[in-house]
């Protein structure tokens, strides 16, 4: 048996690993690959295999970076069954859609100021072509995905739906398995329940985003939220989120609610202005099998994402009244880096305000907006004009939906625990620093780990 790793290799995005054994090839994932623009263009232009060839994808969540590559596959000719969880297809549905949107705009946009010539990877057809090859298969249940391998998900708790994943190869007379951890997440997460790792592994292939630094807790992030949404609202200012659609809104959401009903924080109108999310928490109010119900907001909150104080806007013309708005206000809106989106709009109109706070709860890249205003420069370019960062900026780590380094051991030492037969790990997902750092970590516990280069190949 062989595994080809052929994205996500010394790097954090373009999710694509192929297993190979007795002529039967499955691929883990197909994401896009992200990143500086021609960089990215000339990675995901180049498909991880002959579309032919691969007999099956088993998808571990819906993330860009996992499943945007999909629809390229199938506009190339792919025409097998791909199989994921059932909220993970219905994420799907919507972002890759949105993903489809995204391309189409930006090659408009690069034709308008004279640039090359950029036809997007895939359309909305593929897109609907994609979905339509979608299998959905609950988490537990071992399912024939192609001749001679077996696939079964399990929790991975990184966001609605996400999945790791037991693929049975059977070669030879023998059946080995091969873990992939997809994204693992962490303990005690808004929602969704806790990672719950694979048993009886040969082989891992793990992630390795934060393989060497540890988080704030996560009950410590909901009491600094509380804080800043009081702070802000005792001063008369507007709190600004910048925040990913899909998984962040919603806890962001859920958390604001379960804090209005213990009484800790200000009862001020909390706006989600972002069509995407609006959507997105329509797909989480289908999926409440997904639900951690040991949390005690799942479990006495009537509706998760909905109170009085929350209002879903969809049409522009209502996103821009918020831009006149008076008085304290929540007001959650994409990118999650402020790269675009309504977000821009409300900083436009909001960041020049002493009173405002802008909250930033996730990771910011480098050359974006969000990261200049981590760094608290005084002189922000939003949309073309110049605006003075004079609203206060509180930075809240503790919401990271990925474990940390020490979160990442524990569950290779859980799926080593349960592993008889435990073989080699591969690290994959994550920069070459975290994945040195990690190596050396789970090295002193014992563990040989390797993390392949693009396109290797590793024999079992
Ligand atoms: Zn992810």
């Amino acid at each position: 048996m062989q595994v080809q790793f052929t994205g996500a290799a010394r790097e954090v995005t373009g999710s694509c690993h192929i297993v190979r054994a007795g002529g039967t090839a499955v691929a883990l994932d197909c994401g896009l690959f992200q990143g500086r623009r021609a960089d990215a263009r000339a990675k995901n232009e180049q498909l991880p295999a002959d579309p032919h060839e691969i007999d099956a994808v088993v998808l571990s969540h819906a993330h860009i970076d996992h499943a945007g590559r999909l629809p390229f596959l199938v506009a190339r000719g792919f025409r097998g069954p791909i199989y994921c969880t059932p909220a993970t297809r219905d994420l799907c549905a919507i972002m890759l859609a949105d993903s489809a949107h995204i391309q189409n705009q930006d090659a408009q946009h690069l034709e308008r100021h004279g640039r090359a010539h950029q036809v997007p990877l895939y359309g909305q057809r593929d897109v609907v072509q994609t979905i339509s090859q979608m299998v959905s298969v609950s988490y537990g249940r071992a399912v024939d995905v192609a001749h001679g391998m077996r696939a079964m998900f399990t929790d991975a708790g990184h966001i609605l739906g996400s999945a790791s994943v037991a693929l049975d190869v059977a070669e030879d007379g023998a059946t080995r398995r091969i873990v992939f951890s997809g994204d693992i997440g962490r303990r005690g997460l808004p929602i969704i329940r806790d990672p719950s790792p694979p048993e009886g592994a040969h082989a891992v292939i793990i992630e390795s985003t934060y393989g060497d630094r540890d988080h704030l807790s996560v009950e410590n992030a909901r009491r600094e939220f509380a804080r800043v949404v009081n702070e802000t609202a005792a001063r008369g200012g507007k709190i600004l989120v910048p925040a990913f659609a899909v998984g962040r809104t919603q806890e962001l959401v859920y958390d604001l609610h379960a804090l209005l009903d213990a009484g800790a924080v200000a009862r001020i109108p909390i706006y989600v202005d972002s069509p995407l999310a609006t959507a997105a928490t329509g797909v989480f109010e289908m999926h409440p099998d997904a639900y951690d119900q040991t949390e005690e907001g799942v479990r006495t909150l009537e509706r998760l994402f909905r109170n009085d104080l929350v209002r879903y806007v969809r049409d522009t013309a209502e996103s821009k009244k918020l831009n006149s708005l008076v008085g304290p206000a929540i007001i959650i809106a994409a990118s999650g880096m402020a790269e675009s989106g309504r977000i821009l709009h409300h900083l436009l109109h909001g960041a020049g305000d002493p009173r405002n706070t802008v909250l930033i709860v996730g990771f910011q890249a480098e050359h974006t907006l969000g990261r200049r205003i981590v760094e608290r420069q005084p002189l922000l370019r939003i949309l073309g004009m110049d605006v003075p960062l004079k609203a206060r900026v509180e930075i809240i780590n503790g919401y990271s939906a990925h474990g940390d380094r020490t979160e990442l051991l524990a569950w290779l030492e859980r799926v080593r625990a349960a592993s008889p037969s435990f073989g080699p790990v591969w690290l994959v997902h994550g920069e070459p620093a975290a994945q040195t750092a990690f190596g050396a970590l789970i090295g002193s516990r014992g563990f040989s780990s390797h993390a392949p280069e693009r396109w290797e190949t590793q024999s079992l």
